[in-house]
């Protein structure tokens, strides 16, 4: 499983589009994965993540565009760019009649691998996938992190180059999503590239070293985690609660009073719940609204994150 990062682009994707009748899921769109690198495709719902996805994993067919992935055109090649492929859906499709270890036997047959090398294949991935006291056992006795980890595994079967996951801890409790980020961090350190799609920020605070943040089907931004935040966002974030119907007016208030005072400030965002305070320095934010007078129900100091960054792309939430 280890592989070196060289300079040709693992997958490369050039204005990229994918219509379905009259509707454009994926409007071009143009990015570059290089060979070892955790990349993600940051984005709500209906951005056109699992499209592209689907287009990189040579299952869908684009509109327009061009596309490679281990320098092979997947519309044209889609077996030999499968066979570099390790595809990790949103939903598991595992077999639930068979074993653990079955499920991964299986798996590797399709690829053609031979019995006497997936026996001891089998063994390390259940390892990697801290799955080695449950090998016996069926899948559907697994709790929902154990099967996310078991699909993981099942696709590391032969030995992919690239590995595509489509949300991978969606609807995990956050214990779980935590050891299956570990996880995916120790596939990444082991130079495997991947590829995921997330509408969660923290994962890809996480995981990627470079993301694209995606909606309708465009790309907004692009860069690092911490670099999409430095440009986009202030150091941290006040959040602060007022109570509904009070927001708009008490931001009004605030806007100049915080303009005044030297801590960085950058603007006020009015959600429907509570007003989020740019500034580089949040703690003397809220000093000074205490100062004014204004007592909010309940005030929070936080880093910025790739939350704000999306919220400051396209003036609205990653999860509505
Ligand atoms: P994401 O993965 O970011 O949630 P998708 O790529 O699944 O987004 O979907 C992007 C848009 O394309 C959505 O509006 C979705 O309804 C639409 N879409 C996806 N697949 C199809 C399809 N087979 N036919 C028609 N519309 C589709």
């Amino acid at each position: 499983m280890l592989h070196t990062t060289s300079t040709a682009p693992a997958i490369a994707a050039d204005q990229l589009v994918k219509r379905y009748g009259d509707f454009t899921a994926v409007d071009g769109i143009t990015f570059q994965v290089a060979g070892g690198e955790a990349f993600g495709l940051l984005g709500p719902n209906g951005a056109g993540k699992s499209t592209t996805m689907r287009m990189i994993a040579a299952v869908a067919s684009r509109t327009s565009g061009t596309m490679e992935v281990a320098g092979l055109d997947p519309q044209q090649e889609g077996p030999r760019v499968r066979a570099r492929l390790g595809v990790i859906p949103q939903q598991d499709n595992l077999d639930e009649e068979l074993t653990v270890r079955e499920n991964i036997i299986m798996y590797g047959r399709f690829f053609g691998l031979p019995r006497k090398h997936l026996a001891s294949k089998a063994d390390e991935l259940l390892e990697f996938a801290q799955l080695t006291h449950k090998a016996e056992s069926r899948v559907e006795d697994l709790s929902g992190g154990m099967k996310r980890r078991l699909t993981i595994a099942r696709a590391l079967v032969n030995d992919p180059d690239i590995l595509l996951l489509d949300e991978p801890t969606t609807g995990l409790d956050p214990q779980a999503r935590h050891v299956l980020w570990d996880r995916l961090f120790r596939l990444k350190e082991t130079g495997t590239t991947l590829v995921l799609t997330t509408h969660h920020m923290e994962e890809a605070e996480q995981l990627c070293e470079r993301l694209i943040v995606v909606d309708h089907g465009r790309i907004m931004a692009e860069g690092s985690p911490k670099g999409l935040i430095r440009e986009h966002s202030t150091r941290e974030v006040l959040e602060l609660r007022f109570g509904m119907d009070r927001n708009p007016q008490i931001a009004a208030e605030l806007e100049p009073v915080l303009v005044a005072a030297d801590i960085g400030h950058r603007h006020i965002e009015v959600l429907p719940d509570r007003l989020l305070v740019y500034a580089a320095d949040a703690e003397s934010a809220l000093e000074r609204i205490h100062s004014t007078g204004h007592r909010p129900v309940t005030s929070l100091v936080r880093r910025s994150s790739l939350e704000d960054v999306f919220l400051r792309l396209t003036g609205r939430t990653l999860i509505d």
